[in-house]
């Protein structure tokens, strides 16, 4: 419910104290918006989301509008029900966007939605603000594809400009023979594309970052992150990289908060390299799979803390409370999961592992989509490790 104030009436330079017993929206009704709900929900908030699915994972958390994202009249009923508005996805139609701005109060604005939506126009503003990113060419046709393939050299990877995500719309490109293969491909979709530079890193490690209206910045400590095709499979922390990676990726992830303006979390994804140096791959400006971590391991879960960035509350503390490595559950994980969750764990008692489950209540189990995670809460992150690989659920 709106608390009667004017658009207009903000306190904080531009920004308001949005407070307990208010009501946040959210566009976007996934899993992402069901733990913002929970965490934001013990702190006395109310929740209103926009889902076209019925029973989406949030609406067991939150009051749910079912219609399509792109949707305006759904938009305004959401701008109606909320005193400040957030979103769970970055690709929100520019349209809805806007309405929701006028209408409401969106303090996350719609320049960094615009921004992240779009790999070329990332990569611009990330190497504004002074932060490396994997070198790389706007390609414009084919001819414009062999002469960065030339300026560039073999391995590198082909993408869409938007879309993509878990590895769809890109292409790796190990051969001259594989240039006409990899643009047909690509370039059915219709999508500007990008040519990058392959980097052979040493691991991925993610930092979330939060930023608070005045320009206050919280991280989280750094993840490291395995993928298996394409999609998160361990988030391991502490990072098994040295403290000057973790710290340098830290200030990269600061830097990149502050010069582009972030309410709330900015998620950084990086590539670190033998020799230790760090190349952004991808933002997202939402909380991000890889700091699901948090939820146990951490002082504050990223999900308060973004709760709290967007409402103008005091960022609160990041401490690494213990170590953890969080394990993704896909669809084709899942029945061994639920089954071992009735049971007596040996093997986690043996290893001194304490695993927490969080299953996001989705009605329909299909293979690689992400059904649930666990946190590992250990001593040392090897103890998790020998967990994920003893139970025999994700060979
Ligand atoms: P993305 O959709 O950009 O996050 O890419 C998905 C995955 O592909 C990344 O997590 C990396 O493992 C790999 N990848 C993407 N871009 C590159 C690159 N330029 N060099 C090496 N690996 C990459």
């Amino acid at each position: 419910m709106n608390t009667g104030r004017q658009i207009g009436d903000k306190s904080v330079a531009g920004h308001r104290t949005v407070l307990p017993g208010d009501t946040i929206g959210i566009l976007g009704g996934g899993q992402l918006g069901r733990m913002m709900a929970l965490a934001g929900t013990a702190m006395g908030y109310r929740f209103v989301t926009l889902d076209p699915t019925p029973d989406a994972p949030s609406s067991h958390t939150a009051h749910q509008i079912i219609a399509e994202y792109h949707n305006i009249e759904a938009a305004r009923e959401l701008a109606k029900k909320s005193d400040v508005i957030t979103y769970e996805f970055e690709n929100v139609d520019a349209g809805v966007a806007s309405v929701l701005e006028e209408e409401s109060y969106v303090p996350q604005g719609s320049q960094l939605l615009y921004t992240t939506q779009h790999r070329i126009r990332e990569k611009q503003a990330i190497e504004k603000a002074g932060v490396p990113v994997a070198p790389y060419r706007v390609i414009e046709g084919l001819d414009s594809l062999k002469q960065a393939v030339e300026e560039l050299g073999l391995p590198c990877v082909l993408k869409t400009a938007t879309g993509g995500y878990d590895g769809k719309g890109q292409f790796v490109i190990r051969h001259a023979e594989q240039l006409d293969e990899a643009f047909t491909e690509l370039t059915a979709s219709g999508k500007e594309l990008v040519l990058e530079q392959f980097i052979s890193f040493q691991c991925e490690i993610s930092v979330i970052t939060a930023r608070s209206p005045q320009g206050e910045v919280k991280s989280f400590p750094v993840s490291e992150n395995i993928h298996v095709n394409n999609i998160l499979h361990l988030s391991i922390v502490p990072a098994r990289v040295t403290e000057q990676v973790q710290r340098e990726a830290r200030r990269l992830a600061e830097r990149l908060a502050t010069s582009m303006n972030t309410v709330g979390l900015l998620a950084v994804e990086l590539f670190v390299t033998e020799e230790g140096k760090l190349y952004v791959n991808e933002l997202a400006p939402r909380p991000h799979n890889s700091a699901h971590y948090t939820m146990e391991a951490c002082v504050t879960s990223q999900f308060e803390q973004h709760v709290r960035a967007i409402c103008n509350l005091e960022l609160q503390d990041t401490d690494l409370l213990s170590p953890v490595v969080m394990v993704n559950v896909l669809g084709q994980h899942l029945d061994a999961v639920v089954q071992r969750a009735g049971e007596h764990d040996e093997i986690a008692t043996e290893l001194g592992v304490i695993p927490k489950l969080h299953l996001y209540g989705k009605s329909e189990s299909k293979t690689n989509r992400k059904m649930g995670h666990i946190n590992l809460l250990c001593k040392d992150v090897q103890e998790a490790l020998d967990w994920v690989e003893h139970t025999n659920i994700w060979r």
